[in-house]
């Protein structure tokens, strides 16, 4: 507001400034011609005048007189030896010629002068001397209009500050609005209250883009914050049951309900490892859910880092009786960390392994197409239901299989492999079918 009133202020003193400027240069050269004109004017009825009868009578001074005081001159007549005869702001002498001059100075010195000889009948008779003020702008009517147009502009000073004042408060009004709309959001993603979060649409592209973002931003914590409030649920449900069976186990040793046999402390300790291994894996999970998961990037030969995994997994497919058969082509280079790429393949062969019965079968394949490495696990195992394959890669979720615990699995390698996989900006996908076997396959963008 302050601003737009010294803008305007400082606009109205330029505009003063300026046109007081141009109106004195122009004015000055309409007066100069003017001038000119009004000299042409006099001399010429002074040389009709003598031209008649040689001099000049008094109606006719009187008629100069009105002239000078009407084009605000000075006008003074001398003969022919420089006597004053007639000066138009003091009065008038007898006529041209007739010897009745006056003594006084009638020239004054703020005035310049034009002189002009006057002649009778090729004779010279007299001088003519019309005189301007030296200030060219002197008539009160050239001061007044000069005067009334800054009149004019000290109005439309005030009108303008009135209207920057009127116009700020508009403008004040529509950037701020937005603006508190805004605040009140960040104050209720700071509360928690992220519902509340409404969406604010304004005129001004910034402000826009600010809202948008923290409307994502409320989004983004909103989603975090369930996903919290699912995680601690879900590893409550998850430990709470084995933890009770323990609790009602080690109850039944200390009460001397049952015996501690060898086999059910065995039990027992299984069930911890369970629960240990359940723990390390949540941990896991937690870590590459975050979006700090940092991975060591470098580029890695996919056939190598297969062909080693699956050699290292023969002896326990061989327990099983499952074939495993690698077909891989060579010289296909992915841009990733190697240690989360193992991870994920170790995880789908255990899964393979794990799901696959006696004598079945476990495919790895590699091959690439323009810029994907496609990799693809194949096993001829129990199969997914179609019903489950959208879950598969969610955690906790465990096939039918899985639940009865003989796999002990608890429905979290997936969702590892499913984050890693995004970590490195690919993609996985299955396909199965329930008795036959499933598919894993991922596509991850070939090294440049
Ligand atoms: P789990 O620890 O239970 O194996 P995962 O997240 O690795 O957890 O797998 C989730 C579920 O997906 C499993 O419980 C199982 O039902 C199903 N599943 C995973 N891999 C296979 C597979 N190769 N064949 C059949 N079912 C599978």
């Amino acid at each position: 507001m302050k601003n737009s009133i010294i803008i305007s202020l400082v606009t109205v003193i330029v505009i003063i400034i300026l046109s007081n400027i141009g109106i004195k240069y122009y004015f000055t050269d309409y007066l100069i011609e003017q001038n000119k004109v009004d000299n042409e004017e006099i001399i010429t009825y002074v040389n009709t005048s003598i031209e008649n009868d040689g001099i000049i009578d008094n109606r006719e001074l009187s008629y100069l007189k009105q002239q000078a005081h009407f084009k605000n001159v000075e006008i003074v007549l001398q003969d022919i030896d420089k006597e004053i005869i007639f000066v138009s702001s003091m009065g008038m002498g007898k006529g041209m010629g007739m010897g009745n001059s006056m003594h006084k100075e009638p020239f004054k010195e703020d005035y310049t002068y034009l002189e002009k000889k006057l002649t009778y009948e090729g004779q010279t008779i007299g001088y003519l001397s019309i005189g301007h003020y030296k200030n060219i702008i002197t008539a009160k009517e050239d001061n007044d209009f000069i005067y009334t147009i800054n009149i004019l502009y000290v109005i439309s000073f005030f009108i303008a500050v009135l209207l920057a004042i009127f116009l700020s408060l508009l403008l004040v009004r529509r950037l701020t609005r937005p603006i508190i709309e805004i605040k009140d959001s960040t104050h209720n993603i700071s509360k928690g209250n992220y519902e509340r979060v409404k969406s604010i649409n304004t005129d001004t592209k910034e402000l826009n883009e600010l809202a948008t973002s923290i409307e994502e931003l409320a989004r983004q914590l909103s989603e975090q914050e369930q996903l919290r409030k699912r995680l601690s649920n879900d590893i409550s449900h998850e430990l709470r049951s084995p933890l009770a069976v323990l609790r009602s186990q080690i109850e039944a040793l200390m009460d001397g309900v049952l015996e501690p046999s060898p086999e059910r402390l065995a039990k027992l300790n299984d069930e911890i490892v369970r629960m240990t291994k359940l723990i390390n894996d949540l941990n896991e999970l937690v870590i590459v859910e975050s979006e700090h998961l940092r991975l060591n990037t470098s580029k890695v030969n996919v056939e190598n880092e297969l062909s080693t995994i699956i050699e290292g997994f023969i002896p326990l497919m061989d327990s099983k009786d499952i074939k495993l058969i690698g077909q891989l082509e060579k010289d296909i280079f992915i841009n990733g960390d190697r240690d989360r790429l193992k991870q994920i393949f170790v995880n789908l062969l255990t899964n393979a392994y794990k799901y696959t019965n006696r004598g079945g079968s476990v495919k790895v394949t590699l091959t690439k197409n323009t810029d994907e490495a496609i990799i693809r696990f194949i096993d001829s195992g129990i199969g997914i239901k179609k019903e489950d394959l959208t879950y598969v890669f969610q955690r906790f979720y465990r096939g039918d299989e899985s639940r009865s615990r003989k796999t002990g699995g608890a429905g979290i390698g997936l969702s590892i492999v499913k984050e890693l996989v995004k970590a490195h900006e690919g993609i996985i996908t299955v396909d199965s079918e329930l008795g036959k076997g499933s598919i894993f396959t991922i596509k991850f963008k070939l090294a440049t």
